[in-house]
């Protein structure tokens, strides 16, 4: 997906003309579309007209492309054809979330009038229509349009000045969908990481951030679209907060920092933006620190494919490998999870007593994952009623929720030994009010429908009155087909039938034979002629009229009495919004921990040690992606140990992996990072045994794609990866590092590797991975304690390489490109040649530079120089006449070589 430009949501000058003068000349509706539009710039206008939302100008044109749509015309402005395209409203919610996934937004406008009344006004008058609301990718609600499994938020960013050269950034994520709100802050240069972990749908920031080159780059980071309001002034974000809820002051949330408080009240201003008038029920805020969870940059979240694939997929990430959960919510919070790995040891050991807890008894966890199965969706359901769009499926997965959480909290609280992640979730689920789930029980019917205006969805017995309404109507309907005998006697005949449309009602259909007799006297007097078919015809009587009229009185009295007690009850569940939110949440927990043990019993994963140390040792570690996509071919995946740990050291030790591409590097540094991620976001991991030492921040840079949309190369957005990882790896930190210095030439890259390892073990001390195809690079065994060479084992099979997959202390001792080469089907004459190439070089010019490297001499001048001199040493040989010298000419001639051979 490729992100529209940033989108002003306020008026910065309308691309379709609004001056007075040129209204003059438009007809009223088209005038009152130029207002609307004007006053929602940045969006599509779904312009309602009947029964179509219509897009007219720019908008036709932007919608008719993006969804193949016909693009049509509709009367002249300004002497010019207006472009037009519509969108059926019965399929709308299609149309918006193709729109909203390509990152528009758009400004809903119904009719907010009945037709009549604007024809009572006069007969120019337009029907009155204004924005009910913004629909943006961040903002939505509607269960049709939101993904079950993903958190749908935006984050609203501010800044503050932390000092003359740097800023303190404000983020403020928030999920209308559930009601989640969430503050951090962010130093400038972890601001990119910081949005990431949010996995935001839309960025939101107040002018002039716009501009901020952070924010810009954070949003193309991340693919998520830019939104911009005005500007605000200076304490306008803390009035707003404590607005919306009502408070004197700020304090009984937390101690907030301006940034946050600031990026909050964005936050809102956006929520009041898109909502126009509609109030979700939003938790009171709550801060995360930052400090107390495992940083992760865009880039090596990308590269690790934690919750999607490089390409957007949910399919072949980690999440979808191990996503056994049986709720929705409970697959946004382990999404969660793996994307904020926690760096507290207390939560993390806590999370990972409660998987144990499932996973020794296995009944008890298949009871409650049933029982789960049965919850639906509390949080979205309840987002919904509290901004009024919700309906009777809404109010009953409430009910079925409740129950879900008695059943569960009854199932769980007798057991023994339970871990306090377990307990704290009982606690919350016990304090549900039962009463209000009996009520909810009582009233609603088995399957109410979606829609409130649908009716029918009380229980018969619940409200008297209702039942009275309904009685009635149901009544009236007999005594309707009651009157069908009465009218055949009066007619004198059998065939008359009495029916009911939309258009005419209830009316008597009859053959025309009959038909032609009913229009004459008497019959004239009781039946009036309506409608003329083929082949019948059709009348009314006074009393059909009657009755019809009673029947939609008593239909649209029980309907408001419906309405009504909806209105009681979705009032009532916001007003247990707290405790409901609080079930949803402990249901969602409870959730991550039984499927987070299904994985570990059902793959055989095992419990991490996680502590204070800097250890990171593996036993027999797998990946889970590749393990799963080999397992689905019946192929092995074998496992492979890595110890980075540097006992009692201030610090992790380098491992420099070398071995044939193919071989595996890629996936044996990438299972590592995931054992990492995994162990930390509280969950067991695929290996025989892993210990942890706390990570703080996790790097890796992996061989990425031009950046063509951004204008980087290769090499450069290499070297930007590079550049973040040497400038903030710290003991504590994981770098996992796929290749450096491949976009350049050969001597440059060596180099930059070179330095690259000094510096990662000299100064960051991390613990660290280090695949590269620059074999030299093993040679620093020898000279960095910390250290050490592995390598992919591979063997060699008439003359073919096969790849064992296994890591193995040491170097390669070749590279095998070239078998590689042909394995990949290059042609076999291109293959001879490079085996030649490869033996020349390889007696030539390799050792010389490492000899060089070894020797710490200046390394930038060490390739050219000796190429020339190398070129020079061959030339003299080769003129040498061998048959024709002496033997003391041929002394002379070695003499003379030997000094061409010294250095300059
Ligand atoms: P490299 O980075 O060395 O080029 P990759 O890590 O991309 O190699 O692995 C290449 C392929 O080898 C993978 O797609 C996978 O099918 C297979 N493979 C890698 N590691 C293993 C393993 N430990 N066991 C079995 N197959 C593996």
């Amino acid at each position: 997906m490729s992100s529209p430009d940033p989108a002003r949501l306020f008026e910065t000058g309308a691309a379709i003309p609004t001056k007075l003068e040129e209204e003059g000349r438009v007809t009223p509706m088209m005038a009152q579309y130029i207002e609307i539009k004007g006053a929602n710039p940045g969006c599509l206008l779904f312009y309602r007209m009947g029964d179509f939302y219509e897009l007219f100008f720019e908008d036709a044109e932007t919608a008719s492309r993006a969804l193949g749509i016909v693009l049509t015309k509709r009367g002249k402005h300004q002497g010019r054809d207006i472009p037009m395209c519509g969108v059926p409203i019965d399929r709308a919610d299609d149309y918006l979330n193709r729109l909203i996934s390509l990152g528009h937004r758009v400004a809903v406008c119904e009719q907010t009038e009945d037709p009549g009344e604007a024809r009572k006004r006069g007969p120019k008058e337009v029907v009155r229509r204004a924005v009910v609301r913004l629909v943006t990718p961040g903002t939505l609600t509607e269960e049709r349009l939101l993904d079950p499994g993903r958190s749908n938020l935006f984050v609203a960013v501010s800044r503050t000045r932390s000092s003359e050269e740097e800023w303190i950034y404000g983020l403020a994520a928030l999920d209308i969908s559930t009601g989640a709100f969430v503050l951090s802050q962010s130093a400038q240069h972890a601001l990119s990481s910081e949005i990431a972990r949010f996995e935001p749908r839309e960025i939101i920031v107040c002018e002039p951030l716009s501009e901020d080159e952070r924010v810009r780059s954070a949003s193309e980071d991340w693919r998520a679209p830019l939104t911009v309001l005005p500007r605000e002034g200076e304490g306008r974000g803390e009035r707003r907060l404590r607005d919306w809820y009502g408070v004197a002051t700020l304090d009984g949330f937390g101690q907030f920092s301006r940034s946050e408080i600031a990026a909050a009240g964005t936050a809102l201003a956006y929520v009041e933006r898109t909502q126009i008038g509609a109030k979700p029920a939003l938790d009171p805020p709550t801060r995360r620190e930052a400090a107390g969870l495992m940083q992760i940059d865009a880039a090596t979240r990308a590269n690790l494919e934690l919750t999607r694939t490089l390409a957007g997929e949910r399919a072949g990430s980690l999440l979808s490998a191990l996503d056994l959960t049986c709720t929705p919510a409970g697959s946004r919070l382990l999404a969660e999870r793996l994307a904020s790995p926690s760096a507290e040891l207390e939560a993390i050991v806590r999370r990972l007593d409660a998987v144990s807890y499932f996973l020794r008894d296995g009944s008890l966890r298949a009871e409650i994952r049933k029982l789960l199965r049965s919850a639906p969706d509390l949080a979205r359901a309840l987002a919904r009623l509290a901004v009024g769009r919700g309906g009777p499926r809404d109010l009953a997965a409430l009910e079925a929720g409740m129950r879900a959480a008695f059943d569960i909290q009854k199932r769980l609280a007798g057991t023994a030994a339970i871990p306090t992640e377990v307990e704290s979730a009982c606690r919350v689920l016990a304090e549900l009010d039962r009463e209000f789930a009996s009520i909810l029980g009582r009233a609603l019917v088995d399957e109410p429908p979606l829609e409130r205006r649908a009716g029918g969805f009380i229980r018969p017995g619940h409200v008297a009155e209702l039942d009275e309404a309904r009685t009635l109507r149901d009544e009236t309907r007999r005594v309707i087909a009651g009157l069908q005998a009465r009218y055949c006697d009066l007619a004198g005949s059998k065939q008359l039938k009495v029916k009911h449309n939309n258009f005419l009602g209830y009316f008597v259909e009859v053959a025309a034979p009959l038909g032609e007799q009913l229009l004459r006297a008497p019959f004239d007097e009781v039946f009036r002629h309506r409608q003329t078919m083929a082949e019948s015809m059709r009348f009314s009587t006074a009393e059909l009229v009657k009755l019809e009229a009673e029947i939609a009185s008593a239909s649209d009295r029980a309907l408001a009495l419906e309405l009504g007690v909806f209105e009681e009850l979705a009032g009532r569940a916001v007003a247990h919004g707290s405790a409901l939110k609080g079930a949803a949440d402990a249901l969602a927990r409870l959730d991550v921990a039984c499927a987070l043990s299904e994985t570990a019993a059902l793959d055989d994963w095992t419990r991490p040690q996680v502590d204070n140390s800097l250890a990171f040792k593996v036993e027999a570690g797998r990946h889970p992606v590749v393990e799963a996509a080999l397992k689905a071919q019946g192929k092995p995946f074998v496992a492979n140990d890595c110890d980075l740990s540097a006992d009692g050291q201030e610090g992790g030790r380098i491992a420099v992996m070398t071995g044939p591409n193919m071989a595996g590097k890629s996936t044996f540094l990438r299972q590592n990072a995931l054992i990492a991620v995994l162990a930390q976001a509280g969950s067991f991991v695929p290996a025989r045994c892993a210990h942890v030492g706390l990570v703080d921040r996790l790097f890796s840079r992996v061989g990425a794609a031009d950046d063509l949309a951004r204008g980087r190369s290769t090499f450069m957005v290499e070297m930007v990866e590079t550049a973040a990882i040497l400038n903030q790896a710290s003991p504590r930190s994981l770098v996992i590092l796929d290749e450096i210095g491949r976009g350049t030439s050969t001597f440059d890259g060596l180099s930059i590797a070179w330095a690259s390892a000094e510096h990662l073990h000299d100064k960051n001390r991390s613990r660290t991975l280090f695949a590269t195809h620059f074999h030299e690079l093993t040679q620093l065994a020898g000279k960095l304690p910390r250290l050490l060479n592995l390598t992919m084992r591979v063997s060699e099979w008439r003359g073919d390489v096969v790849f064992l997959h296994e890591v193995a202390a040491g170097a390669a001792d070749r590279s095998y490109g070239v078998q590689v080469a042909r394995l990949a089907g290059l042609p076999a004459s291109v293959v001879k040649r490079a085996k030649e190439l490869l033996a020349q070089l390889e007696a030539g010019a390799r050792g010389a530079p490492i000899q060089a490297l070894l020797d710490d001499l200046p390394l930038f001048s060490a390739g050219p120089r000796l190429e020339a001199k190398e070129e020079r040493l061959r030339t003299a040989l080769e003129a040498l006449e061998l048959d024709a010298m002496s033997p003391r000419a041929a002394l002379e001639a070695l003499y003379d070589l030997r000094s061409l051979s010294r250095p300059d």
